[in-house]
């Protein structure tokens, strides 16, 4: 027997939706609340080329607020069309998105927001000899005339989701929304220094921001010191720096001024106020170590991009873009906020057993480069035994009735087992346990660093300096204590512990160049993976280190207690297995 589709599958047959619906839905994508009509309004004010911007809040934003503006104005008979769907004079074609050098292109604010608003749009073109107005309830035009105005345009917002009760449910608080809407217009004050900010609530002045006089970074500092204050504005640290194309400004807050989130933080691509987890990531790395765990550095990012080489269009309020080329702006902002930072020492690292810093200098450019002192006492009781890692001076003696192992020229361990022999490649078994602690301590606690009795210092290429930037993070997490002096030089005062290295310095280089190898993504698991098993690679013992029976034993130990004890992280064998039984054949034994 057939079964009949239930009827609440489905009610009607296809139909289009009137035109208010249909308005009222697209509406909802770009109004999703009383302040992104604020913005909305503000970005056309920009566009227009404003230089005086005046916004008033009447109670609330969805009670009522207006925007005038200084702008280019809009011609009377292009009044009506302003206010229609899709009708914008900023693109022609998809191809200007390429050239866009506005911040509005979809046409679609104005409709949206007149919508679901009792709304007043009355503007005088420069050359018009007075405004027009009209009036909009819903999206139907209830009123139009004339009134007298400089040249310039005012949007009057009331009412907001008057007819979606269903929106107007889930707003926020007034207060809540107007706390948004000062964080926005701090935004767009540092986005545009030039023009002058006036915000007023329930006529009372909440701001009032000059138009910055001097150009470039200057006028950032000066808007950024009527926002901040003079003093913290002096104290942000200036960035400034240029590659292929893209430029980048910035005024980077002291690690003092950090935050336990990511408030503090504004960034702009071609003034466009956006959030970027790519570029907040940058910015950490840039503090690397300058920085406790769960703090955010504050800092401000003007980034200019070619327009062709960043889509806007990828976000129904355009808070987000998509770069065309991830790597070089996160490799843009790491590595040129991290320069200036570098010149800060965290305080903890200036100073070495009580030594001044310039005799401490001098100690350490006193070291032969290749010799280096590990600190060899057994690490103070607290430390996990995790920290032990094989084979190491401190690996555990053999145990009474255990076999002996032995090394055959100096690559393989031959180790006796129930039913036969194992040999190991010494270095593969070693890698395969390094990389297994290497990608623990990238993904959880993070490893002790064994302190070096004098710090190392090591000089980088400029291209390894900067990757040394990127990766500050993960090596920190590996048990990396390293300070950047600044281009070129680097200080290492701990390796992760229970390395058997003589020279940290060469394994932080060769740690580098596995990095690079292959590099081109940025992804941060990726980036994890590159640096376990770079760092397994180069840390692991080679063919031809001799091995104590003590550490031989704790790579055996330590190898059988991966989770993949058969291959290394490259997929060669760690071991074979030499049965007895085939001993036995082999020497016509059955
Ligand atoms: P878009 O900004 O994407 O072009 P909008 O719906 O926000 O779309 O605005 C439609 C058009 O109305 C704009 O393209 C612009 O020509 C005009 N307009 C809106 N606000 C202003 C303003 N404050 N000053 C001058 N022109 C404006
Ligand atoms: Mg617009």
């Amino acid at each position: 027997m057939l079964h009949r589709p239930m009827a609440t599958t489905r009610t009607d047959s296809i139909r289009r939706l009137s035109s208010t619906t249909a308005s009222h839905i697209a509406a909802g994508e770009v109004i999703e609340r009383p302040l992104s009509a604020l913005k909305e309004i503000l970005e056309n004010a920009l566009d227009a080329g404003a230089t005086r911007i005046e916004v008033r809040v009447d109670r609330s934003l969805d009670h009522a607020f207006s925007v005038a503006d200084d702008g280019c104005g809009i011609d009377a008979d292009e009044l009506d069309l302003a206010l229609e769907r899709h009708a914008t004079s900023k693109i022609a074609t998809l191809e200007d998105l390429d050239r866009l050098a506005s911040l509005g292109f979809r046409g679609e604010a104005l409709p949206s927001v007149a919508a679901v608003s009792r709304l007043r749009l009355e503007s005088r073109a420069r050359d018009a000899e007075d405004a027009s107005f009209v009036t909009v309830a819903g999206g139907s035009i209830t009123a139009r005339g004339r009134a007298p105005r400089a040249p310039g345009t005012t949007v009057e917002v009331a009412e907001l989701f008057f007819n979606t009760p269903a929106r107007r449910k889930f707003l926020h608080s007034g207060a809540g929304e107007l706390r948004a809407a000062l964080r926005l217009l701090e935004a767009f004050g540092l986005a545009f220094p030039g023009v002058s900010f006036r915000f007023l609530v329930d006529d009372r002045q909440r701001f009032d921001w000059p138009a910055a006089a001097g150009s470039g970074v200057e006028g950032r500092r000066e808007r950024a010191a009527a926002l901040w204050g003079t003093r913290h504005a002096e104290q942000r640290i200036e960035v400034a720096a240029e590659r292929d194309g893209l430029v980048l400004e910035a005024l980077l807050g002291l690690p003092e001024h950090a935050r336990a989130t990511r408030e503090g933080q504004l960034v702009f691509v071609n003034r466009r106020w956006i959030l970027s987890p790519l570029l907040a990531q940058a910015l950490r790395q840039a503090y690397g170590n300058l920085l406790p765990a769960g703090r955010f550095p504050a800092a401000t990012l003007w980034l200019t991009i070619p327009p062709g080489r960043v889509d806007v269009n990828v976000h129904p309020t355009k808070r987000e873009v998509r770069f065309a080329d991830e790597h070089l702006v996160f490799a843009l902002v790491a590595g040129a906020c991290a320069r200036p930072l570098a010149g800060l020492h965290p305080p903890f690292t200036v100073v070495q057993g009580g030594a001044s810093e310039s005799r401490w200098s001098e100690r350490v450019a006193e070291q032969p480069r290749a010799q280096t002192y590990l600190r060899l006492e057994p690490p103070p009781p607290g430390t996990t035994p995790e920290a032990a890692v094989a084979p190491s001076p401190k690996a555990p003696a053999p145990r009474d009735g255990e076999p002996e192992l032995w090394q055959l020229h100096r690559t393989y361990i031959l180790a006796p087992v129930r039913g036969g022999l194992v040999i190991l490649d010494q270095h593969a078994a070693h890698e395969r346990i390094l990389y297994e602690e290497a990608r623990s301590r990238l993904e959880g606690k993070q490893g002790q660093a064994q302190q070096l009795l004098f710090p190392l210092l090591v000089e980088l290429a400029a291209d390894r300096f900067d990757l040394l930037l990127e990766l500050g993070p993960w090596l920190r997490q590996l048990g990396w204590d390293l300070t950047l002096l600044g281009p070129p030089t680097v200080v290492i005062q701990g390796v992760p512990t229970g390395l058997r290295t003589e020279r940290p310095g060469q394994l932080l280089q060769d740690l580098l160049d596995g990095v690079a190898e292959g590099s081109g993504r940025t992804a941060s698991e990726d980036i994890a993976e590159r640096v376990a098993r770079s760092f397994a690679c180069h840390a692991a013992v080679r063919a031809g280190d001799s091995l104590t029976q003590e550490e031989m034993r704790s790579l055996v130990d330590r190898l059988f207690a991966t989770s993949r004890p058969h291959g290394d992280p490259h997929g060669r064998p760690t071991f074979v297995r030499l049965d007895l039984d085939e001993l036995h054949r082999r020497f016509g034994r059955s």
